[in-house]
């Protein structure tokens, strides 16, 4: 048994019952008081977080939960989080958070400390996901925006994350390019990952799919391939009509997904169109992709597409008004990546101008009047300019060196490429230095209030902005 020593303000007292405690009865008793205080703890602990939700609400998503506390005594707070990763990431960034929501609730000071939880760490999961894949982490059920013309398909996509294998299968998405197939196909295998035990997933596109079969029948190693697609828990494949005119992988496949259905595993599909529009595609294949939901994806409506901007500038740490995301919903209406473009341009117009984005902005940058090309950004051309400008080597970058002559251009590199690019956190991490997402994200939100409070970094990055953004080639 942990002991628990309460003094924060509350009024609570079982050193008391301790001294009191004798004899017999004595055991039982400092237990029942033990639990009562232990109790207290996680109580109090439990209005803390919620405290520290309401003030954080934008990293509670993700971060908060299974938390536990550790410790709670004199004025420190020790909380218990899952793994190291949650540990630098809310010693990094949500610290402030704890500490202002501990002081609110117990009326003290407190100073707050976090350490992985060995206990939830020990019972920490298998593996369980097949090595080599890349899931988009900002593609979440949370962070996708639900309308009229995505609705089955979302619904469905949740409804498989839930119970694999038992509700719709295959379950078959299709839409035009830029409508958030892959976007869902990420979401439910988020899902799977984040709350079951063991559940082997394989997520690729068709292309790699149909690549590495043909790498392993040069390698004379099909049996290795078989036995890695057939026997997974969950199959996702995005981009399916790949298959059409290739019909040595048209049969592989059709075998792959026999021997997955008749495990009662589950299939997921995605293609740009619904499975008998698939040209060229075998009878037999078409058959089995209807035998479980085919659920189709329109062009959003005006309303989502407001939500959907709303939703995408949160995410890249921007607060533009409905005014801006209604012009911007307005003036793009074909596909959500186009969205994204008008977006990126606009940020992009932002930095390079060192103003808010108000309406006006908004304006120039979407109606051409200044000339900017932002939308096919590499991380490269990010890399490029800031080493270049900071006379900096990439091996610096990447490498572990803390001094602030690298730490600083590395921070500007993250910052600008989750501007200015629609890379993943992850894949920003990679990048430079295989550093991960955590990393990335507290780089991107300390050059952010940097950018606030210091009018010398908002004209660097003006500066760094201008170059990229007009780099020959874009
Ligand atoms: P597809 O695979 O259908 O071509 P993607 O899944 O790649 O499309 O989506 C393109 C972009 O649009 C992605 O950045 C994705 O996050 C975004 N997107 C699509 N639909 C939504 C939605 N409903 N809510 C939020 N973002 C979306
Ligand atoms: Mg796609």
């Amino acid at each position: 048994m942990t002991p628990f020593a309460v003094n924060c303000g509350r009024s609570f007292t079982w050193h008391g019952c301790f001294n009191e405690a004798a004899g017999v009865c004595a055991e039982r008793r400092i237990i029942k008081e033990y639990d009562l205080a232990a109790r207290e703890v996680e109580n109090i602990f439990a209005d803390i977080l919620e405290r520290a939700k309401a003030l954080d609400p934008a990293n509670a998503r993700k971060w908060f939960d299974n938390l536990t506390v550790l410790r709670l005594d004199g004025g420190s707070l020790e909380i218990g989080c899952p793994d190291g990763a949650t540990v630098q990431f809310l010693r990094d960034s949500c610290k402030n958070s704890f500490t202002r929501a501990a002081q609110h609730i117990t009326g003290h000071l407190v100073s707050v400390v976090f350490n992985v939880d060995s206990h939830q760490q020990v019972s920490s999961r298998p593996q369980r996901i097949e090595p080599g894949l890349k899931l988009h982490l900002d593609y979440t059920f949370d962070n996708f925006v639900v309308g009229p013309s995505n609705r089955l398909a979302h619904a469905s996509c949740v409804a498989v994350s839930q119970s694999l294998g038992s509700t719709y299968n295959p379950l078959f998405i299709y839409g035009n390019s830029g409508l958030g197939k892959t976007h869902l196909l990420h979401a439910v295998c988020c899902q799977v990952q984040q709350k079951s035990d063991g559940t082997v997933i394989q997520l690729l596109s068709c292309e790699d799919f149909v690549n590495r079969f043909i790498r392993a029948i040069e390698q004379g190693n099909l049996a290795g391939f078989q036995s890695q697609f057939r026997t997974v828990d969950m199959l996702v494949i995005d981009d399916i009509q790949f298959l059409r005119e290739r019909e040595q992988s048209q049969e592989e496949f059709f075998h792959t997904f026999n021997a997955i259905y008749n495990n009662g595993k589950q299939i997921i599909l995605s293609a740009d169109s619904p499975p008998t529009e698939i040209p060229s595609l075998e009878a037999r294949l078409i058959s089995r992709f209807n035998w479980g939901l085919v659920a189709g994806i329109d062009p959003p409506s005006y309303e989502t597409r407001v939500a959907i901007v709303q939703k995408k500038a949160h995410l890249r740490g921007l607060t533009i008004s409905d005014e801006i995301s209604e012009y911007i919903a307005r003036k793009v209406q074909s596909n959500i990546r186009e969205l994204e473009g008008a977006l990126t341009t606009i940020c992009a117009l932002a930095i390079t101008t060192g103003e808010q984005v108000n309406l006006e902005l908004a304006q120039k940058a979407l109606e051409g009047q200044i000339k900017l090309a932002a939308r096919h950004i590499s991380i490269s051309d990010i890399i490029e300019v800031v080493t270049g400008h900071f006379d900096v080597r990439l091996a610096d970058l990447q490498s572990k060196k803390r001094s602030q002559s690298i730490t600083e251009p590395r921070q500007i590199c993250m910052y600008l490429a989750r501007s200015l690019t629609k890379h993943s956190l992850e894949e920003i991490g990679g990048h430079l230095g295989g550093r991960d997402h955590t990393t990335v994200m507290h780089a991107c939100s300390k050059i952010n209030q940097a950018k606030d409070n210091d009018p010398k970094m908002n004209a660097m990055l003006s500066e760094l902005t201008k170059q990229i953004t007009q780099a020959p080639g874009n």
